[in-house]
């Protein structure tokens, strides 16, 4: 999973990937971290798999991971190419959701490029540049298949009218994913890789103090209804908290920290749940003694599609997934425990895996 970090200058951006960068345990099998300092890939913490490590102590321990990229350097006339625009934009193209920061602190030390604190209206700047974009692309798309249709296939006729419907909308300064239309319709859009059509969470970046009552700032409830009303997702974050949290190595220090600021969770695992929910994510656990590990799949995927993530071969010569949920697992305390009890399934084809589900896959080579 890739996730794109974007909003105005100065908003806490920069801010919040390092926090996110240094709070994660750093994936240092992805050699790229290092190379690109605007992305960051670190471990998805998961409390499950590392009972689980602690059962089996395994050779190799492998986290799902996410990928952050700071998409720095989205301005107004960014869609025109003014600055690095179109560069950044095309950055966006490749991420699977967007985390939009948006400023919601006073801070006189810390200058505002539109001169005051005032979400909504950032949030317009930025989407609008964003849609920007996406007008210029869907009018590509549309003459693209007018032509087409024109020259006798038929097939084009619907996607012209489609990108055309949607090219109004999105010049009535609107976003691709509040378009409204058939399921159809909406699977021919989604072929395009239009930018306001990716899933977004708005990280409001509240002061210190506004931190554990975030719902009292009007700055907060603002944006809040706008990401109600578009049917995204809006995240409470003190990017600043964040980064002196981060910034504390030991584990028992970092708790008590957090514990006298009254937060439960750290904002890259709140960052980390809210995208899963979002883009309508679940893992499931593989372990035994030789690697205990998570692997990220879609609400709704079968066992055999789910065994296709591990290798296709297991996709294509699925015989049955073991299954065990883990809280029957921990709850029991051993495999072979929990196999006495008869909390080990035997899964066929038609299974739709669930969250936290730890699996054997047979197969047929
Ligand atoms: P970016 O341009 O969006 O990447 O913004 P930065 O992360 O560089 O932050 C800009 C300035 O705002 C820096 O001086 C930060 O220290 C400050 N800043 C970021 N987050 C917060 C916050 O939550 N509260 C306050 N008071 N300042 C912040």
């Amino acid at each position: 999973m890739k996730l794109g970090i974007v909003g105005l200058p100065n908003v806490g951006k920069s801010t919040l990937f390092n926090a996110i960068t240094n709070a994660g345990i750093p994936a240092d099998n992805y050699a790229f971290c290092t190379i690109d300092p605007n992305v960051g890939v670190v471990a998805v913490p998961d409390a499950r798999l590392e009972w689980l490590r602690d059962l089996h102590q395994p050779k190799k321990f492998t986290p799902a991971t996410i990928e952050f990229v700071d998409i720095a350097g989205l301005v107004k006339g960014a869609s025109k190419g003014e600055g690095l625009g179109n560069k950044f934009l095309s950055n966006i193209r490749t991420t699977d959701a967007i985390i939009h920061v948006v400023r919601c602190f006073d801070d006189p030390n810390v200058t505002h490029v539109e001169g005051s604190t005032d979400p909504l209206r950032d949030i317009d700047i930025i989407n609008l540049e964003l849609i920007l974009a996406d007008a210029e692309m869907c009018e590509r798309r549309m003459d693209k298949a007018q032509k087409a249709a024109k020259g006798g296939d038929k097939r084009f006729l619907r996607e012209a009218e489609v990108f055309s419907a949607l090219l109004e909308h999105l010049n009535e300064g609107k976003l691709a994913r509040t378009f409204e239309c058939s399921d159809d319709d909406r699977a021919l859009i989604a072929t395009s890789d239009l930018l306001t059509l990716k899933r977004t969470i708005y990280a409001a970046n509240v002061s210190e103090d506004a931190v554990n009552d975030p719902e009292s700032v009007p700055y907060f409830q603002q944006v809040k209804k706008l990401a109600d009303e578009e049917g995204s997702l809006a995240l409470p974050i003190c990017a600043k908290l964040e980064a002196d949290i981060a910034e504390l190595d030991d584990p028992d220090e970092k708790a008590m920290f957090m514990e006298e600021l009254g937060l439960k969770q750290s904002g890259l695992d709140r960052l980390i749940q809210a995208s899963y929910e979002l883009l309508g994510l679940i893992s499931f656990l593989t372990a035994g003694s030789d690697e205990c590990r998570a692997w990220t799949i879609k609400k709704g995927t079968r066992a055999p599609q789910a065994a296709g993530k591990i290798h296709s071969d297991f996709e294509r010569g699925f015989i049955r997934a073991e299954v065990i949920a883990f809280d029957d697992l921990k709850a029991c305390g051993t495999m072979a425990a929990a196999k006495a009890k008869g909390l080990v399934r035997s899964e066929g084809k038609e299974y739709v895996m669930k969250d936290g589900d730890i699996v054997n896959f047979l197969f047929n080579v």
